[in-house]
């Protein structure tokens, strides 16, 4: 039976509108196919070693949660979750999560608050906030059953530009992502897949749940080949439902 250890980063702290949301995704996709998920809960002041998991969630925090956990971050994780990243550990980093991957965020009112700066993209907050429902495409979840786009909801002030070593998640079709003037959302470097869209992200487009689940199970079981299919009526609903209304 194969199993998969998650771990939820700061969720007392970093889990912004339902971000809890793409656990659960990806513990029932795993759970309906009989594969065990193992979720662990890691926050200020505990140890974190990355070797025990094969899938690292941070979520979004305002402002105010990442300065919290700007000093646990930087003394006492930070080095854990570069190291992680540079072996090809999987992580899915929502929002405020995703900035401290970053080098900094100049928050809106003029704090500068320094991030871990592992991936080459920094942030900068504005007076008017991006909030709604968001569209983007992306490449790698391209297949024969699906078309690669992707449906959620974003709100946050900060404004995430991408350097050279990183690519953006997916290209926008609706909504700001990143900055609301590249048309980038979301970042993508190594195994690391961030994105702005908060809790319904996994939840409403199960080929990115089953994108990251594969990805896991591949790295950890030389035997593994793919997922088995599920029935996804209720979830196409959902996704479908939003496309339409939205695009
Ligand atoms: N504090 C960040 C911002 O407003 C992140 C917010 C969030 O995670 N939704 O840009």
């Amino acid at each position: 039976m194969y199993e998969l250890n998650i771990c939820h980063l700061y969720p007392d702290l970093l889990n912004l509108y339902g971000d809890r949301g793409n656990i659960i995704a990806l513990k029932r996709r795993s759970e309906w196919r009989g594969i065990k998920i193992t979720v662990s809960n890691i926050t200020l002041g505990d140890n974190f070693i990355p070797e025990n998991y094969d899938i690292i969630f941070l979520g979004g925090g305002q402002d105010y949660e990442q300065t919290i956990i700007q000093d646990d971050l930087l003394k006492k994780k930070g080095g854990e979750i570069k190291n992680a990243i540079m072996n090809d550990k999987i992580f899915l980093c929502i929002c405020g999560g995703y900035q401290l991957l970053g080098k900094y965020y100049k928050t809106w009112d003029g704090k500068e608050i320094e991030f871990l700066g592992i991936l080459d993209l920094w942030t900068i907050g504005g007076q008017k906030r991006m909030i709604g429902n968001i569209a983007f495409e992306c490449d790698f979840l391209k297949s024969e059953s699906c078309d690669g786009k992707v449906i959620g909801f974003e709100n946050h002030s900060g404004r995430t530009y991408l350097g050279v070593d990183v690519k953006p998640l997916g290209r926008v079709l609706r909504g700001n992502g990143n900055n609301g003037e590249d048309d980038c959302e979301g970042a993508l470097y190594k195994n690391v897949h961030c994105s702005y869209s908060h809790g319904s992200l996994l939840p409403k487009n199960p080929a990115f749940t089953d994108h990251l689940l594969t990805l896991a199970l591949k790295q950890k079981y030389k035997d593994f080949v793919s997922l088995q299919p599920l029935d996804d009526v209720i979830e196409s609903r959902a996704h479908d439902s939003m496309i339409k209304r939205i695009l």
